[in-house]
């Protein structure tokens, strides 16, 4: 198995305690936070993911507006950059604690959140960044740190 992720997720997974849109959206969240804290393998997709996936019921879901799509562009440069991988649709990575741990340093220094800009949750991802990640529910998993960043290719020179 794996997860399905878009890649401004890869950004909102960093903060994740328990809140969101509605009780089902939250269950399925903590369900998938769980799995990624056990190592599970995470899938770059395209489009609403399996964190989306309680809201699809609705046809005018925002997860399929124009402006998400670009805040997973503006997430996958981003995080490709930092990690030196691109961040494409299929590619593939695994979270360890200390991948986990450089893309929070990261978040809370800032230089990944252009794609945070306008999102009516940034203030709650702030406090939870600069609370030190306090309650967070997605971990590092143990997974051995050279099987950390998974199938993602090397970026072109
Ligand atoms: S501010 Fe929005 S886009 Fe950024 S991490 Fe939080 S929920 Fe995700």
């Amino acid at each position: 198995m794996v997860v399905r992720l878009r890649p401004h997720h890869l950004l909102c997974m960093l903060t994740f305690v328990g809140k969101g849109y509605n009780a089902e959206f939250v269950a399925n969240y903590t369900a998938i936070a769980r799995r990624l804290s056990e190592g599970e393998e995470i899938e770059v997709v395209s489009g609403p993911d399996d964190i989306c996936r309680p809201l699809l019921n609705d046809p005018e879901a925002h997860c399929r507006e124009h402006g998400v799509a670009t805040r997973d562009e503006l997430a996958a440069k981003a995080v490709a950059r930092l990690l030196g991988r691109s961040v494409r649709p299929g590619d593939r990575l695994r979270l360890s604690r200390a991948l986990v741990g450089r893309l929070r340093e990261a978040f809370k220094e800032g230089t990944i959140r252009t794609a945070c800009r306008g999102c009516s949750w940034s203030n709650l991802c702030s406090t939870v960044s600069s609370s030190g990640f306090s309650g967070v529910k997605v971990l590092g998993s143990a997974v051995p740190a050279e099987t950390a960043t998974g199938t993602c290719a090397p970026l072109p020179a």
